[in-house]
């Protein structure tokens, strides 16, 4: 009986201490996204992510999601997870948050392969993303923002620019 109690409270315990150890990097990963310190934000990134994206793309995709929701007004934490395995452990964490333009979920996903904790996505689900992602040309709606359509390969904003292979690192940093 003592035992069962024992296991209960270190699982709790191992619970929270996660939760503490994630919760300040992903604060500070938003702070710095809210503060358009993109450089800062993208040193909080893991290789999952930085192998993917430069720098540059980073900021882009950044840019781009900000334009469609506005500044961040307010958030609040709505879900916290946490897998922990041997091989790296695994936190997600969920927000409520409240743009200029309107609401929004926001998702950061980390792991945790090699001692401290790294931002490996971020993704934001709004329904102010519905337009941006539904083709002007065909009416295809994509999952990511891309400067091309998936479907038609046409421009998906009239400004886009002349490099039709972003579709993909874009698609796996909004994983
Ligand atoms: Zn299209």
């Amino acid at each position: 009986m003592l035992l069962v109690v024992i296991c209960g409270g270190g699982f709790a315990w191992l619970i929270l201490g996660g939760k503490a150890e994630v919760e300040p990097i992903v604060e500070d990963f938003l702070a710095r996204l809210e503060k358009q310190d993109y450089s800062g934000a993208y040193n909080r990134l893991g290789t999952e992510w930085k192998s993917i994206d430069t720098l540059e793309a980073f900021t882009k995709l950044e840019k781009r999601m900000r334009e469609v929701t506005g500044p961040l007004q307010s958030r609040e934490l709505e879900g916290f997870n946490i897998q922990r395995a041997t091989g790296g452990s695994i936190a997600v964490c969920t927000y409520t948050g409240q743009f200029a333009n309107g609401a929004g979920s926001i998702t950061i996903t980390l792991t945790d392969s090699s001692g401290s904790w790294k931002v490996v996505g971020h993704r934001i689900d709004s329904p102010l993303f519905i337009q941006v992602l539904t083709c002007p040309h065909c009416g295809a709606v994509s999952q990511s923002l891309a400067d091309y359509c998936p479907s038609c390969g046409k421009p998906m904003r009239p400004d886009a620019e002349s490099s039709p292979h972003q579709t993909e690192s874009e698609q796996a940093a909004q994983d």
